[in-house]
């Protein structure tokens, strides 16, 4: 299964992830038009070969090594990972909404820092 990005990446995006992926699979890149306006950071799920390296390289714990260790408050977001591609604007625009309506349906999540959200995951 691949990685899945989960919400403490969305006000946080420092591509810590993008530097250490070894396939170039974490997308957008900071030169990739489409990071300017991307609220978060997605794996693409055919191209992540499961290193791990990602996990320890994200400074507010964001990355989950499976569809199924990831939390329940996130399980929104898989679908996002899974359908985002640079470069293809319905798909970008697709995952950018579902990622909308994971702001919008979790206020309390949102209501706390990146870091906290995380530790918040499991509660
Ligand atoms: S697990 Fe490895 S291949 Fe997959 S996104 Fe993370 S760094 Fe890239
Ligand atoms: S390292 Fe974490 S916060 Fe930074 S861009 Fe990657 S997933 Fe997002």
């Amino acid at each position: 299964m691949p990685f899945i990005i989960t919400d403490p990446c969305i006000g946080t995006k420092d591509s810590a992830c993008v530097d250490v992926c070894p396939v170039d699979c974490i997308h957008p890149r900071k030169d990739e038009p489409e990071f300017a306006t991307a609220a978060m950071l997605y794996i693409h799920p055919d191209e992540c070969i499961d290193c791990g390296a990602c996990v320890p390289a994200c400074p507010v714990s964001a990355i989950y090594d499976s569809a199924e260790a990831t939390p329940a408050t996130q399980k929104g977001l898989i679908e996002a990972n899974r359908i985002y591609r640079v470069g293809d604007a319905d798909a970008v625009a697709q995952a950018e909404g579902l990622v909308q309506a994971h702001v919008d349906g979790h206020a309390e999540l949102m209501a706390m820092t990146p870091s906290d959200r995380a530790a918040a995951h499991g509660k």
